[in-house]
């Protein structure tokens, strides 16, 4: 199938020529007579209810996309509608004063040239579809009929393809979005999702755009290839290989973009890497919600607790702390923190509130310590830090 992406035709081009047969209830023609809008397949128009055809004219004025139209090209400079029909209909039936809608007055308006000139001039992306191989009209519409008996919703991606639909969308597909393609299989050991529905591709796209996909999709989107988006993406996957010896379910739910473009150029023992990786898989005290968690952690220089959920105390036994250690240290008239009491002169005998202060392990947890009640000390934030992430 090929495909060519158009934003040059105007609602003023289109709805020349418009025809519409009122027994039928079809819109037949437009596009001074290249464009017929009712081929056999389609079902009728039904959009005339005075909301869904109302709700088209607003949107154009406003500037809304309505979004992406399908022609498909039958001969040379004949179309019909594949999808958008419901649309253009509703657009040529207003131009033809079929039915107003309201305006800034708060009065019902027909179409008239003063009023609508923003209507008139608005561009409609198009997409025209042209079949190829033996019966190229039956192989796009047995591709439109299979997108559109689904009835499954589109995603953000599948909706971002046809938004930014052109050249580089094709290719980009061709890659990450194609079953046969055998690295697909291979990558969906560190990515979830699935390639039909967009989700390889849009990791890809999330990955080299830093999570900006709308605006590079935008600035590529005339592009004739995707090398960028592919060597990236190629980068970051062999990356991972190369960092972890092993493979395990949750390395699919880790943001390797990001880790990629903090840690790749740190260098790592990697067979220590993955046995750090297989201790914390088989230690007790990590939950296995915190498993994905892991692998920032060990790159990261096992320094931020929080990556490991489980270290992290939970409020009643930080309040249950606070209030035992600090109803001593007022019966000893010394700070509730016990490094400030320890170092005495003007901290020694501060009372800090509960939310002055954060949980400490007394043995760290690097050193076996666990995250219960017995293992809890609360601690000034100054003195909490300068302990460091240990
Ligand atoms: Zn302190």
């Amino acid at each position: 199938m090929k495909t060519e992406y158009r934003t040059d035709i105007t609602v003023r081009e289109l709805c020349e020529g418009f025809h519409y047969d009122e027994n039928e209830g079809k819109g037949l023609y437009g596009w001074n007579g290249r464009l017929t809008i009712q081929p056999e397949y389609q079902r009728n128009y039904i959009y005339a209810d005075g909301k869904r055809d109302v709700a088209v004219i607003e949107s154009l004025q406003k500037g809304f996309p309505i979004g992406l139209i399908y022609f498909l090209r039958t001969g040379t400079d004949k179309y019909e509608i594949l999808d958008g029909q419901q649309r253009i209909t509703s657009i040529g039936r207003f131009w033809e004063r079929m039915f107003s809608v309201e305006g800034a007055d708060g009065m019902p308006h027909y179409y008239e040239e003063s009023l609508h000139a923003k209507i008139a001039s608005t561009c409609l992306p198009i997409c025209i579809c042209e079949g190829e191989g033996d019966s190229p009209e039956q192989e796009i519409k047995d591709w439109f009929t299979a997108i559109n008996t689904k009835g499954e919703p589109l995603n953000e991606q599948e909706l971002r393809n046809a938004t930014y639909f052109g050249p580089f969308v094709t290719a980009a597909r061709r890659v990450f979005s194609n079953s046969s393609n055998t690295n697909v299989q291979i990558w969906k050991a560190f990515i979830a999702g699935s390639e039909k529905r967009q989700e390889i591709l849009e990791t890809a796209l999330k990955w080299v755009s830093r999570d900006n996909i709308d605006d590079y999709m935008g600035r590529h989107r005339g592009d004739e290839g995707c090398k960028e988006l592919v060597t990236y993406f190629e980068s970051v996957i062999g990356w991972v290989k190369r960092m972890f010896l092993g493979q395990k379910a949750e390395m699919r739910n880790v943001d390797w973009g990001r880790l990629y473009e903090t840690y790749h150029n740190e260098p790592y023992n990697t067979t220590e890497l993955w046995e750090k990786v297989e201790r914390l898989y088989a230690d007790e005290r990590v939950d296995s919600m915190d498993y994905k968690g892991v692998f920032e952690y060990l790159l990261g220089g096992e320094k931020d607790k929080r990556l490991l959920h489980v270290r992290i105390f939970r409020n009643p036994v930080k309040r249950k702390v606070y209030n035992t250690q600090t109803a001593k240290a007022k019966a000893q008239g010394v700070s509730n923190c016990p490094d400030c009491a320890a170092e005495g002169g003007t901290r020694g005998n501060i009372v800090y509130t509960f939310d002055q202060m954060e949980a400490d392990h007394v043995t760290a947890w690097s050193n076996g310590g666990d995250t219960s009640e017995a293992n809890c000390q609360m601690l000034c934030k100054y003195h909490n830090r300068a302990k460091g992430n240990r």
